[in-house]
């Protein structure tokens, strides 16, 4: 896993962004906050709230319509969209409830294409996969096509996918939202320790005891973060608080 050293931005800053769609919905409404390199924060809120809206805005898949968003040091509007591909292809990987896996496709090429908007050999891309499966405890299903894993394995394998090409930053919405108790357990395992290995997460649930069990956590409402909790585990870590971490006005 790479670790990111703390730039002056931090890994994230939103800073008063706001999103509205055609229809007049106000999905943002000036939100702001910072994620410091190495954090691991849980997002919550209602449905509606805004969360994945805000999630893509992080992820550099959307834009927003005001405000600004700056990831690993990147000024988002400032770059042309083949930079932003290359951000999220080298330094963001995303996680959804759905697990958004090829079907027919084995969990070895599943994983592989991970790279492949990465200038990565076919070999190598190959034999990464096989190395990150191996990290999510799934190295005796590599030819396992989507169909003949369970739920929590096939997410295992999107965790895989997503963290082949050692991102930065891992997104993830709702990862435990399709999954049992059990499944759920070791996805949050393995998120915690590609945090304990330097990756920053950010998690959206709406599983409370899991939120609970993060350092810090982020609530929305009405398009707006409203609450920013940090709770003890955190406390030997230095992360600062500033006007953008705290409470959003
Ligand atoms: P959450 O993830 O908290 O459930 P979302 O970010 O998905 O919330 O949605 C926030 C609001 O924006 C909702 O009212 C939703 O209906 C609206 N919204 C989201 N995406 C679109 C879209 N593509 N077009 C119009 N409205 C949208």
């Amino acid at each position: 896993m790479s670790t990111t050293g703390r730039t002056s931005a931090g890994m994230i800053t939103v800073d008063r962004a706001s999103k509205s769609y055609p229809d007049g919905v106000v999905a943002l409404d000036r939100a702001s906050l910072r994620v410091e390199a190495g954090e691991l924060v849980a997002v919550v809120g209602p449905s509606g709230s805004g969360k994945s809206t805000l999630l893509h805005l992080i992820g550099t898949l959307d834009r927003p319509s005001s405000g600004a968003v700056i990831i690993d040091g990147h000024q988002v509007a400032a770059l042309s969209d083949r930079q932003l591909s290359a951000l999220r292809a080298y330094r963001i990987g995303f996680v959804f409830q759905q697990f958004h896996l090829a079907a027919g496709v084995p969990a070895l090429d599943n994983v592989a294409d991970g790279l492949l908007y990465t200038s990565t050999s076919r070999r190598q891309r190959r034999r990464r996969a096989a190395a990150a499966l191996d990290r999510v405890g799934l190295s005796g299903r590599v030819d396992h096509r989507p169909h003949e894993l369970s739920g929590g394995e096939r997410q295992r394998v999107a965790i895989a996918r997503a963290v082949v090409g050692e991102p930065a930053l891992l997104l993830a919405d709702e990862p435990t939202g399709a999954l049992d108790s059990v499944s759920s357990a070791t996805v949050l395992r393995l998120l915690r320790e590609l945090n304990a290995d330097g990756t920053t997460v950010v998690i959206i649930t709406h599983d409370r005891e899991l939120a609970d069990s993060l350092p810090r956590q982020l609530r929305m409402l009405d398009g707006r973060v409203v609450e920013d909790r940090r709770g003890a585990a955190v406390a030997d870590h230095d992360h600062e608080r500033d006007d953008l971490g705290g409470v959003a006005s």
